[in-house]
């Protein structure tokens, strides 16, 4: 059984504390002030996969250049992804472009319901709350990594990730006050990063330890129970690396690999098999006729839901001229095709490869 009166007076004393200690945060407003929902739409797209301090100056000039949701909607897509660079994960941008113009064309005015704002590109459970708690002080269930850390610590839940993930609204809402619903959320996430840290809370600085079960437990950081790790499985592959040996500069066949997919849009060398689940890969085929030597150890790299074991092969050839290269691809379909239809020679000083074809040309110059 919970004790609500306690609960509810932790949370007073929780709000009381962030707004003496709360961080300045450019999207940031303290109650009864709210924070545009345009702000927080900014603000939590950058977020999603990437750190405060970084964040920062990217939603500055966001906002600076694109004022209005209309003004971003209106930006070549092109713009907002040449803004967005060295945030990383692109398809954030454009999900974010999508749902400013789809904003933008009902008229520029926010949804305000978590069921209307999900139906927006990009848009989970967690942004759509957000928006809704930060810019309309709704009573809705924000739980991020902090949060998530804190609720399950406070009621002391014992159930592991990710099973834990559903059980946690229905705790998380039990706190939610009656004022200040906006700011509610943001002093979880503060006395997250400062307090209920992931490794050392430091409980007695906490303005929740009365009412926290964890408090009076021998080691509060055992909790959340994380997952037990499985054996990611492991794809098995072959990369081709084709070399013009030069005098100063050696030149590489790479070609531009299709958007869909792994490393899609990116420059690499041929292969196949690390990228294919089904691993249906014939282990005699080659990209074109050469004198191929197969290079040693085979290289390792973890994806975040698979590893990858892959042979590097290297040719060395005399001809990069296309005539050449079509006629040693000339057999060849499908992503062969692909491969010769956007082939280009680069020197290693052009070579911006993804990390898995960054491995396999490392081993190609420790050979020779
Ligand atoms: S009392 Fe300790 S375990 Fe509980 S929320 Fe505060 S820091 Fe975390």
């Amino acid at each position: 059984m919970e004790n609500i009166k306690q609960t509810k007076s932790d949370v007073f004393d929780l709000l009381s504390w962030y707004h003496k200690t709360g961080r300045t945060l450019p999207w940031r407003s303290y109650w009864p002030l709210l924070t545009p929902a345009y702000h927080v739409f900014l603000s939590e797209f950058m977020l999603q996969q990437t750190g405060v301090k970084t964040v920062i100056p990217y939603f500055e000039y966001f906002l600076e250049r694109w004022p209005t949701i209309q003004l971003l909607a209106d930006a070549p897509v092109d713009d907002v992804t040449s803004a967005w660079a060295g945030l990383g994960y692109y398809a954030r941008a454009r999900n974010m472009h999508k749902s400013a113009q789809i904003i933008s064309n009902a008229g520029g005015v926010f949804p305000q319901s978590i069921a209307e704002l999900t139906k927006l590109p990009g848009i989970g459970p967690y942004t759509a709350g957000a928006i809704t708690a930060f810019a309309f002080d709704a009573p809705s269930v924000v739980i991020d990594g902090n949060i998530e850390r804190i609720v399950a610590r406070y009621f002391y839940i014992k159930t592991s990730l990710p099973a834990l993930k559903s059980e946690l609204p229905s705790f998380y809402e039990k706190m939610i006050p009656e004022k200040c619903r906006s700011d509610f959320p943001q002093a979880l996430m503060d006395l997250g990063n400062e307090i209920c840290t992931p490794s050392s809370p430091t409980c007695g600085r906490c303005p929740l330890s009365t009412g926290c079960k964890s408090a009076k437990k021998a080691n509060p950081a055992l909790l959340p129970i994380k997952p037990v790790k499985t054996n990611k499985i492991i794809r098995k592959g072959q990369i081709f690396v084709i070399r013009k040996k030069e005098k100063n500069n050696d030149k590489f066949l790479v070609y531009r690999r299709n958007t869909h997919g792994l490393l899609g849009g990116l420059l690499a060398f041929p292969s196949q098999g690390w990228d294919d689940k089904e691993q249906n890969y014939n282990e005699n085929w080659r990209p074109c006729n050469l004198n191929w030597t197969a290079l040693k150890p085979k290289i390792k790299h973890v994806f975040s839901h698979f590893k990858t074991e892959v042979q590097v092969f290297l040719a060395d050839t005399e001809e990069t001229d296309k005539i050449f290269i079509k006629h040693k691809f000339q057999n060849f379909q499908g992503q062969e095709k692909e491969m010769f239809e956007n082939h280009r020679w680069v020197t290693e000083d052009e070579l911006h490869l993804p990390k898995l074809m960054q491995k396999a040309l490392k081993l190609v110059k420790n050979y020779n």
